[in-house]
């Protein structure tokens, strides 16, 4: 069985733990993970035995090359093949995914559902599944993780007094993509100065000046998998201030890290980096959570909050990322993307 196929059976099974007799998957993230199709409009029905997936003409030959399990061509809207489908096939309580399902596609497919078909709302089946990652997953990650770093070190030596904000993240996205990136994984950060106060700053027209505090937060997306990093720099020797703003961050970073084991919550592993930094007086200058999962997404889960009680298991991916942040003078954040493994 590939994997592909592996994932299908996974959904197949959680189907029966949620008393339904289909899951539409509208997400496009779930679409590619279930199918490998990474265009934009796809649309995947999985019922106990089966799995059909519904593509646009534009996307013919592409799908008819590289789909495993049933394709589907619609000539009109996606949502009439796919009601057609529930009809053929008498299919009666059909769950989707509440986030990405907006109001007025469920209003259309709810009116082109056979009668006696309801639509249920089920969160989260696939983006479960997909916490945990396989071994050639991983290896996606890594490589999209080397090319985000390669294109970090390359730009930081670039770096010079009067360069824009807009200049440092212009040379960022060009190096990620010399590098193999398809794209940026998100509007890469770089924040000067008081700018790096501001958890997610957009480059702007500011200037480097000496004594500035550099904040880069970037990643990549390689073969549909993301990588995130946020690195610190200094444009000259480090004041105090900043000396020791940062190793109170990266202390709590290290503590995060170190934390990262099976079986303990995200919770946990949250409280670690905060303890540190309410041990320096900084933890209501860290505003966010600590991390979050990635992989064919930028945020997935689990996420590494107060709250959080998901357990942590060997093939996730996380972030481990405190910042502490403080108005109108700077901010420290120390990202890196861990792997947790058995031991
Ligand atoms: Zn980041
Ligand atoms: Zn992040």
């Amino acid at each position: 069985m590939t994997e592909l196929e592996q994932r299908r059976r996974a959904v197949q099974t959680a189907l029966a733990g949620h008393k339904v007799d289909a899951l539409l998957v509208s997400s496009p993230a779930n679409v590619r993970y279930l199918t490998g199709y990474a265009g934009s409009n796809g649309l995947v029905l999985v019922t106990p035995s089966e799995t059909h997936f519904f593509t646009d003409p534009r996307y013919a030959l592409e799908a008819s090359e590289s789909i495993t399990c049933k394709l589907h061509i619609a000539k009109g809207p996606l949502s009439e093949a796919v009601a057609g489908i529930i009809k053929r096939k008498k299919l009666k309580k059909i769950g989707f995914e509440p986030a990405w399902l907006n109001l007025e596609q469920h209003q259309k497919l709810k009116d082109l559902l056979p009668l006696g078909a309801s639509l249920l709302p089920i969160p989260g089946v696939v983006e479960n599944l997909r916490m945990t990652k396989s071994p050639a997953e991983i290896d996606m990650i890594r490589k999209s993780v080397r090319v985000n770093s390669e294109a970090y070190a390359r730009t930081l030596r670039r770096v010079r007094l009067g360069m824009r904000e807009r200049d440092i993240a212009a040379e960022l996205d060009y190096q990620m993509r010399l590098h193999g990136a398809e794209k940026p994984a998100f509007d890469t950060i770089v924040a000067a100065g008081a700018h790096s106060a501001l958890p997610h700053a957009h480059p702007t027209g500011q200037r480097l000046e000496e004594n500035d505090l550099l904040l880069i937060d970037m990643g990549a997306c390689l073969d549909g998998y993301m990588s995130d990093m946020t690195r610190m720099a200094f444009l000259g020797q480090p004041t105090k201030r900043a000396r020791t703003l940062y190793d109170a961050v990266l202390e709590a970073q290290l503590a995060g890290i170190d934390a990262v084991r099976p079986g303990v919550t995200a919770a946990q592993v949250d409280a670690a980096a905060r303890g540190v930094l309410k041990k320096h007086g900084l933890d209501r200058q860290f505003v966010h959570s600590t991390g979050h999962g990635l992989g064919l997404e930028i945020h997935e889960g689990p996420r590494i909050g107060k709250k959080n009680k998901t357990v942590l298991q060997a093939g996730m991916v996380i972030t481990i990322e405190p910042g502490a942040y403080i108005d109108r003078v700077g901010g420290v954040r120390i990202e890196d993307t861990v792997l947790v493994t058995a031991n």
